[in-house]
Parts: structure tokens; C-alpha cells; sequence
């Protein structure tokens, strides 16, 4: 029989949890703090990406990190901040920053994104989805030997994985786009990817969700958790307490201090990204993450859109103009002939990435509560792994057996 299950967050990942519980046959209902448009679950560069097997969390970040640290118009930055929960996760962090860490990680990378990528396949051939999905790979260019060197270790990593990649010299890689005019020293095509749009379908999965009965409160946060003998007894939102059997912990970066607040210890940091959109015709039709900027580029429907940066600043809705135009001028350093008017720079969207310390999501329970199961935690990669999350969550609340091993997704994981 169904149980009664409430979601806690409506980003990719609760919409996903909610769309695979309710088609398990569970009666669900989700709120969210917001209203179902914004955040980033909406902005973001739309990747599917098995492509990313290599953990934020790997050797030489520690030394990226430190040399950032004081640029205000680094791709990577972290303010200087003496709070607890930050120097611990950069503990964390640093602990897992290990060559045992990146290769237990690569495997298990690519099989949840391999999974994520074949459930976003099966959305898109349901009746009441029409969307995005293009399986055109995804461009990692770059202009300088180092970077080619850097990259091409990755390569030999996803080749052995089973994953299609070639290399493109600067020619071979104009050619592909003509109208485009990239000036790069060439490429490396992950045929592994794809891309989307994520507000379109984002909508769609809304839509969905509420023409099948589940019942999604917008402007209602969680404001807190009834917690007594091990399990959630209700859950406190502003629109009064609701009851439940399964609760499931899903709300992005927000999750761990609603975690703490029943005392499970899971760590995350708010990776600030930013994203500017344009119309115009920009020739680009295959995503291309430009390396060295690290600048996502990808055409969306009617627009593409140019996201980057990993700012660790807090929880915060704070659009810093210097990073929103170092994206700009990584842009350009590219695409010489593309310029982007104040307005667009204007309008540039921010996002918060919850970010584990190992780079891996929490998606499973917690010893310390019999009845929440958290998923969150999906760093960069979040769009990309969200059905595959949904169904996962499904699995170990409808008592069965999960389509991948959870082990490496244990929120009592030891990290580093
Ligand atoms: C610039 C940028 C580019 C990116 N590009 C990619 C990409 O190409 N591919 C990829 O796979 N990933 C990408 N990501 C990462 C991805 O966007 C995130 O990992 C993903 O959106 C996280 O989804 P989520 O549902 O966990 O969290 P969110 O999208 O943050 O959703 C959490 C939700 O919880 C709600 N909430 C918060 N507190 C409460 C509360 N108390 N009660 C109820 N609701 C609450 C919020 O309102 C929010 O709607 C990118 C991120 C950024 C910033």
C-alpha cells in the first residue's frame, strides 16, 4: 500500500522524487519556499553529464582554491570567512582530495549519470513531455597545452569507462560550427552528453506532477521538523503542521541546517554560479565548456545561455558584477566576435550548488531517523543526476531493491 510521503524542496531533485514516488503509488505532497521559477534547478547550464567523472573533490584543487582565493574575477573563489561550518567542510574537503578518492568516485559517477541520462531518454518519449533533449556531446575547449594535458587525463579515464570521446584540432573544431568563429587550440568531444532546457522542462515536470493529483504548495517553506523517538512525528511549514509516514530531505544547500536541527551531521557549502542569457544568433549549437574561463555554454530553446563560477560565499542572493563579467570576458576570450549588451549582464541569474565535501550527493537515510530519506548534496552536477535521484529515492521508500548501490551515496559516509 501507498504511504503518505512529503518532500521537503521543489529544485530538480524533489520534483523528481515526487514524480517516481507518486508513479509508485505513494500520495505525496511537496512544498517549496519558492514558487516553482527561479534558483538552480532553473538556471543552470543544462548539462547531462557523464562526462564529469572526476570529483570536484580531487588532488591540486586545494592549490586552485588557495591561488583564487584573493581574485574577485576568479572562475573559483572562496571569501575568507572564519565560520565553523566552513572551515569543517574545508576539512572534509581536503581529506577527500585524494588520487583513492577520484578513482572509487569515477565509476560511480558515470553509472548514476549514465542511469539520469537514459531516465531523462524515457521522459522524453511520454506523452505529456515535449522538450529539449539533445544528445549532440559536449565541447571541452581549450587554448593552452596545459589545460589539453590536464584534460586529456580525463579522457583516458572516460575511455575506460566504455565513454565515447574525440579530439578536435582548432580547424577540425571551427569547421563543426561555422558560424560560430570559436578561436580555440581544439577540443575534446564527450558523445557521451546531452543538454537541455531546464526551465522548460522543469514546468512540464511541475505541470505533470499537479494534473496527477500530487499537491505542490509554492511560498510554503518547511519551517521546522516534529523529531521525537527517531522519527519525524509532522512537519512544521507556514501553511500549519502536516503529517506524514516518509519524509524526504531535498531542498538544495538549505537541506543541512534542517538536517542539523535533528542531528544529522551532513555538510554542504553554497557554490554561487551565475549564468547570463542572450538572444542573440550566436551560430553556437553544440555546448561547449570553454576550460580555462570555465564558462558552460549551451543552446537552449530560443536563447543560449553562458554560466559559470564557483564562488563560496554563503547562503546569499548577492549578483556580483566582476564575476558576471569575468564570465563575459571569458566569453570573449573565445568567441571574439560575441559581445553582450549591459542588459543582458543586467539580468544575469545566480544559483546556489549544494556542495558535499567529497563531491558526492547524500541520497539514502540516516541511522538517526527511521523515516527521512535525504537527496541532496549534487554539487555541479545536480540537473544532470536528478531523475536519477527521484527513482532512487522512490526505490528505498517503496522497500525495494535500488537500481544502483547506495553505499557510495551514504549520508554516514566517512569523507576523505
Ligand atoms: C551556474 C550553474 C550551472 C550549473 N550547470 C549544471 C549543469 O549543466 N548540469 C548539472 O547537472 N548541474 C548543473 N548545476 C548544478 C545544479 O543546478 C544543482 O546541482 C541542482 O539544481 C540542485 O538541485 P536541488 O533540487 O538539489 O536544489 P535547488 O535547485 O536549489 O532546489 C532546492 C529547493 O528547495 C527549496 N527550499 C529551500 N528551503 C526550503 C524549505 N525550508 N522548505 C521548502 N523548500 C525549501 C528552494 O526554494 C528550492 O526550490 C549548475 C548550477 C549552477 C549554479
Amino acid at each position: 500500500m501507498g504511504k503518505e510521503v512529503i518532500i521537503v524542496g521543489g529544485g530538480i531533485v524533489g520534483l523528481s522524487c515526487a514524480y517516481y514516488l507518486n508513479k509508485a503509488g505513494h500520495q505525496v505532497r511537496l512544498f517549496d519556499a519558492g514558487n516553482f521559477s527561479s534558483g538552480a534547478s532553473h538556471m543552470n547550464a543544462g548539462y547531462l553529464t557523464p562526462s564529469h567523472i572526476v570529483p570536484l573533490a580531487a588532488p591540486g584543487m586545494i592549490q586552485k582554491g588557495l591561488r583564487y582565493m584573493f581574485h574577485k574575477d576568479s572562475p573559483f573563489y572562496i571569501q575568507p570567512r572564519l565560520r565553523w561550518d566552513l572551515l569543517k567542510w574545508g576539512w572534509k574537503f581536503a581529506q577527500s582530495c585524494t588520487e583513492k578518492h577520484v578513482e572509487q568516485s569515477l565509476q560511480v559517477i558515470c553509472d548514476i549519470n549514465l542511469f539520469s541520462k537514459d531516465l531523462y531518454l524515457d521522459f522524453k518519449k511520454e506523452k505529456n513531455f515535449d522538450f529539449q533533449l539533445e544528445t549532440k556531446g559536449l565541447l571541452m575547449a581549450y587554448n593552452s597545452a596545459k589545460v589539453e594535458q590536464e584534460e586529456a587525463q580525463t579522457v583516458d579515464h572516460a575511455r575506460a569507462l566504455g565513454l565515447e570521446v574525440t579530439q578536435l584540432d582548432s580547424k577540425q573544431l571551427a569547421a563543426l560550427q561555422p558560424k560560430a568563429g570559436i578561436r580555440a587550440a581544439g577540443a575534446f568531444h564527450y558523445l557521451c552528453d546531452a543538454h537541455s532546457t531546464p526551465g522548460q522542462f522543469m514546468q512540464q515536470l511541475y505541470q505533470q506532477l499537479t494534473n496527477e493529483g500530487v499537491e505542490c504548495f509554492e511560498n510554503s517553506p518547511v519551517t521546522a521538523l516534529d523529531f521525537s523517538k527517531g522519527k519525524i512525528s509532522g512537519v512544521q511549514t507556514t501553511r500549519g503542521k502536516f503529517t506524514a509516514d516518509e519524509v524526504v530531505l531535498c531542498s538544495g544547500v538549505w537541506s543541512a541546517r534542517m538536517a542539523h536541527s535533528i542531528g544529522i551531521p551532513i555538510s554542504l557549502q553554497a557554490g554561487k554560479g551565475y549564468a547570463i542569457a542572450t538572444q542573440q544568433h550566436t551560430g553556437i549549437s553544440i555546448p561547449t565548456l570553454l576550460i580555462e574561463p570555465k564558462v558552460a555554454i549551451t543552446p537552449m530553446e530560443g536563447f543560449t545561455r553562458f554560466a559559470g563560477t564557483m564562488e563560496l560565499s554563503g547562503i546569499n542572493k548577492k549578483i556580483e558584477p566582476s564575476r558576471v563579467a569575468a564570465i563575459a570576458k571569458g566569453v570573449q576570450g573565445f568567441y571574439p566576435q560575441l559581445s553582450f549588451s549591459q542588459n543582458e549582464l543586467d539580468q544575469a541569474q545566480y544559483g546556489l550548488r549544494p556542495l558535499s565535501p567529497d563531491g558526492l550527493p547524500y541520497i539514502g537515510k540516516h541511522p538517526k531517523c527511521k523515516n527521512l530519506t535525504l537527496a541532496t548534496g549534487h554539487a555541479m552536477m545536480g540537473w544532470s543526476l536528478g531523475p536519477a535521484t527521484g527513482k532512487l529515492v522512490s526505490e528505498i521508500i517503496s522497500e525495494k531493491k535500488p537500481s544502483l548501490d547506495l553505499a557510495p551515496f551514504a549520508p554516514t559516509r566517512k569523507t576523505g
